[in-house]
């Protein structure tokens, strides 16, 4: 079945914003934190912050404390004013683009003119953008309703970013015939015009459309509508267990839109539930080729394969022609150094990944059991190889356990941090390490083939290519990791910025290789590799424009460019 996100799916950019200030509010501002009003309509997102202890005020009380946070809409001026009188500090999460209509209603009513708004009435845009119109402002649904106005000697006509396109043409055109000494401005926000075309396009390609969103977003409901006049068969959810299942059995092709309140945790759940949906008949041999790349991802038994195949790169890369018994320190350090990590990190993949959290839940006892022995196994390998070999794996090996435990007492840290991993982006950057270490360094440890230059050469190159790979997961995972507060690279960076470091990442380590290799610091194989930073490359700029979506099958390619390290390697060493 093959599954298309419109490209325009979940947050606008205004809700992003808001959300993500109200989730970094409970670090930076004194608590409580409120929102004042829903922040928005989504049910599953307003469930966290409750969870979080984020509340809810719907009105100015005359004393509180604490922080409140204006939600993207905005709120008239007043309120702002009487929040910070009644004692709170207020965070202004208002939409630039909604700030910006504010700021020419301010402008324009100070010299006099009056403001038309076309809008809802009872909107709360609407109800902030009259509040700076103060006695100026005027809101009007439709052309009806301005024609009954009476001709005023300044006027402006703005609309509420929201408001229908072709409603507001009719008016602009009605306004510039009769009264061309009005100013009008062009405030109709662009995202949600471009959403809707986008829907239509992609309901016209594909055999059905699944729309997400909170059932009382209105903005939501109006992608329904569109998706349903296509004539193609539409379900519009809010979770991946609303979904019909027996409805989509026949569809071949089904799009996915979302409104701009829906979180793209939620729609990478129904995304990953869809491409994991049973099909009772159809595609047999898919299915179980499908199940049984699910599983190996999920046990990490395909991470650690791909581990040995980067240590037998790295040891090919220093002169290191033997791969027993050390290359399976990196097999048996990674399989239980992540299967560890992902027992203590189900939190994160409750939004990011249910099935694999439910996958944990199940194999607890024997996920547990197969760490260990692993861990084991790599105590003994190590010991078989030399005792700086030991040293360095029980060193990593503890590192990564202490990774997720508290070290310094909530006396001291005031309950915040205390663990490395809350150190912000610790992750990518020690998990690289491990890898380079385990894959570049133990080899030429074990074989006395240290050098300096060559084995520096190569652990750099297998920590960066692990670094890529890490934070491209980190940004797949960028909004549950959120969620739970963890301060990942793309939380701390910022997506586009990391998205920048990981493209210009690959071209420099795909450049180090053929310097490398050309100035015979390393073999002719180091030519050769330098194909897997490009496919790397390829993979991130694919998802960065949509077509390669947050799904298994993503993961899959990505960690296989191990597999390619492997195989390139391999088929070098015939020559
Ligand atoms: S729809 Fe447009 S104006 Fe409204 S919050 Fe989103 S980006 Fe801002």
């Amino acid at each position: 079945m093959k599954i298309i996100i419109a490209s325009r799916a979940g947050f606008c950019m205004g809700v992003r914003r808001a959300v993500d200030m109200v989730l970094d509010a409970s670090k930076k501002y004194k608590g409580p934190i409120y929102t004042f009003g829903s922040l928005i309509h989504n049910p599953q997102v307003l469930n966290v912050l409750s969870e979080k202890g984020i509340r809810v005020i719907n009105e100015v009380p005359r004393k509180g404390k604490g922080t409140v946070i204006i939600r993207a809409h905005g709120v008239p001026p007043e309120t702002t004013a009487d929040l910070k009188s009644a004692g709170f500090e207020v965070l202004d999460a208002t939409c630039p683009r909604v700030v910006r209509v504010q700021t020419i209603i301010k402008k324009y009513t100070n010299k006099g003119y009056v403001a038309i708004i076309v809008g809802d009435r009872d909107h709360p845009e609407v109800v902030g953008l009259l509040g700076f119109a103060g006695s100026k402002g005027v809101v009007i649904g439709d052309l009806a309703e301005f024609s009954a106005l009476p001709e005023f000697q300044d006027a402006i006509i703005i609309a509420q970013t929201t408001q229908n396109t072709i409603h507001y043409k009719a008016i602009k055109e009605y306004v510039r015939d009769r009264f061309p000494h009005y100013k009008i401005f062009d405030t109709i926000c662009d995202s949600t015009g471009k959403r809707q075309k986008e829907v239509s396009r992609l309901a016209a390609e594909v055999d059905a459309m699944v729309v997400i969103g909170g059932y009382s977003s209105g903005n939501t409901k109006r992608l329904f509508e569109i998706a349903c006049k296509s004539g193609k068969p539409a379900f519009h959810v809010e979770t991946e267990s609303d979904l019909n299942v027996n409805a989509l059995v026949d569809a071949r092709s089904i799009g996915i839109t979302a409104g701009a309140s829906t979180p793209n945790w939620v729609i990478r759940r129904i995304y990953r539930f869809l491409e994991t949906m049973p099909i009772p008949g159809k595609h047999c041999w898919r299915r179980i080729l499908f199940d049984v790349c699910r599983n190996l991802l999920y046990s990490n038994t395909y991470l650690a394969i791909g581990a040995g195949l980067m240590c037998y790169a790295c040891s090919m890369l220093q002169g290191i022609e033997t791969f027993f018994p050390h290359g399976l320190i990196p097999v048996f350090y990674v399989f239980s150094m992540h299967i560890f990590n992902n027992l203590t990190g189900r939190r994160a993949d409750r939004y990011n990944d249910p099935e694999k959290s439910v996958f944990y839940d199940n194999h607890k006892f024997i996920l547990k059991t197969l760490a260990a022995l692993s861990g084991l196994a790599g105590i003994v390998v190590s010991f078989m190889t030399g005792w700086l070999v030991l040293f360095l794996f029980l060193f990593m090996s503890t590192s990564g356990i202490l990774y997720n435990i508290r070290l310094i007492p909530k006396i001291f840290t005031g309950g915040k941090r205390g663990r490395i991993k809350d150190i912000p982006a610790s992750k990518t950057l020690l998990i690289a390490i491990a890898w380079g270490i385990t894959s570049a360094l133990l080899p030429a440890f074990s074989q006395n083939a240290f050098s300096v230059s060559v084995s520096g050469f190569v652990f750099l190159w297998a920590t960066g290519l692990i670094f890529i790979q890490t934070a491209f997961f980190d940004l797949l995972d960028i909004h549950g990791d959120r969620m739970v507060g963890r301060e990942t690279l793309p939380i701390v960076m910022g997506e586009n910025r990391t998205q920048n470091l990981l493209n210009m990442m690959t071209l420099l380590l795909m450049a180090m290789m053929i310097t490398g290799s050309v100035t015979g610091l390393v073999s002719a194989l180091g030519f050769v590799l330098s194909i897997c930073p490009v496919y790397l490359l390829i993979l991130l700029v694919l998802h960065q424009k949509g077509r390669l979506p947050a799904s298994i099958r993503l993961e899959f390619l990505v960690k296989s460019h191990l597999i390619l390290i492997g195989g390139v390697t391999w088929v070098y060493s015939f020559f």
